[in-house]
């Protein structure tokens, strides 16, 4: 018998600091194995996921662009950077019996489909796990940014944002042993508090579309699990109220 869940369609967001070892240049297998197994166990209980992928273990563009290369160049190759991720989690997926299919805003054919919503939602429909690579196709952006457009025209209920601590904080709690943890936030105080949740473009458009976010900790096991079943509080929720479900507004067909 599958387990209750809350969510029937869900968008994680992976940074790409998630495949790789603290701090370290590069993907490593172990982690993405790790992450892979958590994704295996929540897709179990009955809920579409699509993952949008990130690259910061490889390449973010501002970081090139300041030490000398242009931006726009910077950030494609930030795009390229989040494939590799992409491919690593695809085939870690595979390997372990799940059905994935590798999307991507950047076309590549000979690695992955093109970014097509319809043929997105389809696949899910056949109980694919659905990866989406090279951001939204455009400098400037990221993948945080990404994941909240994906997730609002998919009509996903909820984008989950995979962190390396419990939520948000008042301050950087690897830092300050005083910061606070909050357990809801609206928009708003995301915005004028400057948190540390997404860009501010992200969580803008989560606003206008009335996307519950919650950021939680990826490096405790089962917390995509609990995120999506609901029946344990965990992370923090980033939404208009504390008891907000998405509005079911938007046609996801
Ligand atoms: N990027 C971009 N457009 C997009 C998504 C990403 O230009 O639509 C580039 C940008 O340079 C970014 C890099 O890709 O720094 C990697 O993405 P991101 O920084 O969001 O990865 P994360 O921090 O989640 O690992």
């Amino acid at each position: 018998m599958r387990r209750k869940k809350k969510y029937k369609r869900v968008l994680l967001k992976l940074s790409g600091e998630a495949f790789g070892k603290e701090g370290a240049f590069g993907l490593d297998i172990k982690e993405t194995r790790h992450i892979a197994e958590e994704i295996k166990e929540a897709h179990s209980l009955g809920t579409e996921i699509v993952v949008v992928v990130g690259g910061g273990n490889f390449i973010r563009g501002h970081e090139l662009h300041k030490a000398g290369l242009t931006r726009a160049v910077s950030d494609y190759m930030g795009m390229l950077g989040t494939v590799i991720n992409a491919l690593a989690l695809q085939d870690v997926l595979e390997e372990m019996g799940m059905n994935t299919r590798l999307q991507t805003a950047i076309e590549m054919r000979e690695v992955a489909e093109p970014y097509i919503r319809r043929k997105c939602l389809s696949h899910l429909e056949k109980n694919c796990v659905v990866i989406l690579g090279a951001g939204l196709g455009s400098p400037l952006l990221t993948t945080d940014t990404t994941a909240a457009q994906r997730a609002t025209e998919i009509g996903a209920e909820v984008l989950l944002k995979a962190t390396k601590v419990d939520g948000v904080f008042s301050a950087d709690p690897e830092k300050d042993p005083k910061a606070k943890k909050y357990d809801f936030l609206s928009y708003l105080d995301v915005l004028t508090q400057h948190l540390k949740v997404m860009d501010a473009t992200a969580i803008t458009s989560c606003m206008d579309n009335d996307l519950p976010i919650i950021v939680f900790n990826l490096k405790k096991r089962g917390n995509i699990v609990k995120a999506i079943r609901g029946d344990e509080k965990i992370g923090t929720l980033v939404a208009v109220t504390s008891s907000t479900r998405r509005r079911e507004n938007i046609d996801a067909r």
